[in-house]
């Protein structure tokens, strides 16, 4: 075993502890308080968890793809809305600025992000431009040495705590599609941007979206992240890692559904035996155990695949798409193993139900995922 090894051994081992020891206890506080605890934030920082990807001369721990999925996986044993608090920040919100930006914007944001003392955040879907991201209407305007942005958008993930934002503006025509999009960081705190009250949802608690409006936000043309015209190609090359990551997201939470119906099978009695001794609840568990195992190994081998350097767009999609999916139908079958008391607040089964039908919907929903999919294997193909 190599040395970086057995220190991955030591963080997915305190991860786990993490998990189960703070984390999940924690979950009914943030349920009640509809915000992540001041402890498990302090934890989260102590693990190192916010410069998780951020590369360790910028004060990171510089992991590896492999390396953050399997630390994903092990968090996300408890409610997926922990991860949310750090992995924006670590995924899209700064993955940009890892490989797109300037020493200058390395040097302002990294350090910051890494220890956690600011947010991140990525701001592309607006009120009329969700999956068909590059029909985006919101417009930087060059005006001298500066840029001007004028729009809106929508769902933005910790735009209540971001010190930044990677906002996705059109710098070209209006037809000029994805080659007229550029990023820019934005502060907290510039001008005419404005953060709105967050949205009230279905699940992961503790998370929180706004929408995020941009009215005459005047920025340096230093602002500008990556050459004018490339945020759209950009923000795709981030999404295919974020999108790994988020498959190990749903990985992370299959495992925690298995483990509650797996204890309930055993717990619950109904003529004269636990319920775990009828087959067509075996069928169950075992169904999702397979599907949990296959999802595991998929994500982790995209993950190695992305590391070696090679094009992961189809794997990160499929990853998504089938560990998100398969996490749907545990999610549905361990609650199914609850009966009526999975129905109700008492259990975490039914909290964690409605937190993983979000996976299927942001960073690309399933049809998204299958689109991309299908269009990587025709192509090959010569379509
Ligand atoms: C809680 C939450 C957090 C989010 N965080 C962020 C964030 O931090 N930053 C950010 O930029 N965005 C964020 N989003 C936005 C998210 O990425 C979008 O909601 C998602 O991409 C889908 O876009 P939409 O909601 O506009 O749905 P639409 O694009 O309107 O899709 C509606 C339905 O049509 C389907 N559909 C669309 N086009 C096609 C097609 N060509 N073929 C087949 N079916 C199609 C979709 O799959 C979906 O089922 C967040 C959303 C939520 C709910």
């Amino acid at each position: 075993m190599t040395e970086r090894e057995d220190t991955l051994d030591l963080l997915v081992d305190a991860a786990r502890r993490f998990a189960r020891e703070v984390l999940v206890p924690a979950e009914g506080q943030v349920r009640a308080e509809g915000e992540i605890p001041p402890h498990v934030v302090q934890g989260l920082r102590d693990l190192g968890l916010f410069g998780m990807t951020i590369p360790d001369e910028y004060g990171g721990l510089g992991l590896s793809v492999y390396e953050e999925v399997r630390v994903v996986q092990e968090i996300c044993y408890a409610q997926p809305a922990f991860r949310s608090y750090f992995g924006t920040t670590n995924g899209v919100g700064t993955l940009g600025i890892i490989n797109f930006g300037t020493d200058a914007q390395k040097r302002k944001y990294l350090p910051k992000l890494a220890s956690g003392e600011m947010l991140a955040s990525f701001a592309l879907t607006e009120p009329d431009s969700g999956s068909d991201a590059a029909s985006l209407l919101t417009k930087a305007t060059r005006e001298g040495d500066h840029w001007v942005i004028n729009g809106a958008k929508r769902f933005i993930t910790n735009a209540v705590h971001a010190g930044v934002f990677t906002v996705f503006a059109r710098t070209g025509t209006k037809d000029s599609g994805s080659n007229g999009i550029s990023a820019f960081l934005v502060d907290r705190g510039t001008p005419g941007l404005t953060i709105a009250k967050p949205y009230e949802k279905m699940g992961f608690d503790g998370s929180h979206e706004s929408d995020v409006t941009f009215d005459g936000v005047r920025l340096p043309a230093s602002a500008m992240l990556g050459p004018e015209g490339t945020g759209f190609k950009n923000a795709m090359k981030s999404l295919d890692h974020a999108r790994i990551h988020m498959a190990a997201v749903a990985v992370g939470v299959s495992r925690r559904l298995l483990d509650e119906g797996t204890k309930y099978a055993v717990e619950r009695k109904q003529f004269g035996q636990p319920i775990g001794k009828f087959q067509m609840i075996q069928a169950m568990l075992a169904e999702s155990q397979a599907e949990y195992l296959a999802a595991k190994a998929l994500v982790e081998q995209s993950a190695r695949d992305r590391d070696a350097g090679r094009k992961t767009t189809m794997e990160a999609a499929c990853s998504k798409y089938f560990a998100t999916e398969a996490a749907g139908r545990i999610a549905d079958r361990m609650l199914q193993i609850h009966g009526g008391n999975g129905y109700i607040k008492e259990y975490p089964i039914e909290r964690l139900y409605r937190d993983v039908r979000l996976l299927r919907i942001y960073e690309g929903t399933s049809q998204i995922l299958q689109i991309i999919t299908a269009r990587e294997m025709l192509r090959e193909a010569g379509l």
